[in-house]
């Protein structure tokens, strides 16, 4: 952690108040919560709940209508370039390129987050090592599984050793022995100090994460632990939980 996650207290995100507005409609109503360093954060809400919108603004690529934001212990809105350096993204929908090999991937990736070539080559290594990918270096993206491109993907986002990954529906599509190992990753990012800031629509996962928030119609429905949701909504499941917030009747 730098100076300026210190100075924030240890936490890695901190929002107070945000609100977003497209036009008449509130996208985000006055959100606010905080997100420990190294900490697995569940950001759950049904379709349209608004949950892209924050993390766009999370990232520094929105602007919110009012409120404050700071990431990895720096203000979004005023050092927004502070912010990027720190962090990883990934999405469901922008992935890698499918025309390029796994490794021109990862040195394009690499060389966008400003690692030297031999960083690069180093961290491609260990990285492939891991993914048990030596083998398809050289091969193009567009020939992997989903699943194999995902998890090279999140990989790739966090290459520079970002402070705070987000990622946005990182398994959708993919079948459940992929989400898994995609979690056994995320696991190892969140043990070398890596915070996660994940959304998903499957309520398994949100089994995994430390603390989880709901969204409903741009609002923080809920936030706690699984075990205090669950508790709290007197269910059995994560799944109960989310049903019994989004469609109260
Ligand atoms: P999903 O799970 O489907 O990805 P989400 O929770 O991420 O949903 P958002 O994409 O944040 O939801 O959208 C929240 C609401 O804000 C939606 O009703 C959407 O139509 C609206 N919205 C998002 N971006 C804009 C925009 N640029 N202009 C107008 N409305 C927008």
């Amino acid at each position: 952690m730098d100076a300026a996650a210190q100075r924030a207290g240890g936490a890695a995100i901190r929002v107070e108040d945000l609100v977003k507005r497209f036009g008449s409609f509130t996208a985000n109503d006055r959100l606010n919560f905080s997100v420990a360093s190294g900490e697995i954060f569940g950001f759950l809400g049904a379709n349209g709940a608004g949950k892209t919108t924050a993390i766009k603004i999370l990232c520094g690529l929105s602007a919110p209508t009012s409120g404050r934001v700071e990431v990895a212990g720096y203000d979004v809105a005023r050092y927004p370039e502070q912010v990027k350096r720190r962090i990883g993204y990934m999405s469901q929908h922008f992935s890698l390129y499918n025309d390029l090999t796994v490794y021109e991937n990862i040195r394009l990736f690499g060389a966008i987050y400003g690692l030297s070539l031999s960083v690069i080559r180093e961290r491609s290594d260990q990285l492939l090592r891991r993914l048990d990918l030596k083998e398809q270096r050289n091969r193009l993206l567009g020939t992997l599984s989903l699943g194999w491109k995902q998890k090279l993907a999140f990989s790739v986002a966090i290459l520079h050793r970002p402070h705070i990954v987000f990622l946005d529906e990182p398994t959708s599509g993919v079948d459940p022995i992929t989400r898994r190992q995609f979690w056994e990753q995320i696991y190892q990012a969140a043990n070398e100090g890596i915070t996660v800031f994940v959304t998903t629509h499957y309520l398994d996962e949100a089994e995994y994460c430390q603390r989880v928030s709901i969204m409903v119609e741009g609002r923080i429905a809920a936030l706690d632990t699984p075990k205090a949701l669950k508790e709290q909504g007197r269910s059995e499941s994560m799944n109960e939980v989310f049903l019994k917030l989004t469609r109260p009747n």
